[in-house]
């Protein structure tokens, strides 16, 4: 239930913006997802929806993932998106990116006093 947990973090990430926000109703949750996180978005999308369903502030919310490729470095000076050997020394590069899970923004929608 990997995907559970993260769909779950999202949700609790967003809502905690959305009430500081003294938003009424959240429109979307933009995420990124890292290709390297090994999940797969559709099914945090799917959770996200089961998770939401009983809050009336995520009624209309949508979450939108835009994967987000890798990005590498090694100690050779290679900067790029190979994640398993480096092309210019084949040591192993470092993964600077691409792992992480993160919400990007929201919008919300305030009825106002
Ligand atoms: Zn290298």
């Amino acid at each position: 239930m990997h995907e559970y947990s993260i769909a779950y973090d999202l949700y609790a990430t967003a809502r905690k913006a959305a009430v500081e926000h003294h938003a009424d109703r959240v429109k979307k949750v933009c995420v990124e997802v890292g290709k390297m996180a090994m999940v797969n978005p559709e099914q945090v999308i799917f959770l996200f929806d089961t998770i939401k369903e009983d809050d009336p502030l995520f009624t209309k919310a949508v979450l939108e993932c835009n994967e987000i490729l890798p990005h590498t470095k090694c100690t050779c000076g290679y900067d790029g998106e190979e994640i398993f050997v480096c092309p210019r020394c084949g040591a192993l590069p470092e993964l600077v990116k691409g792992r992480e899970i993160v919400v990007t923004h929201i919008e919300i929608e305030v009825d106002g006093a």
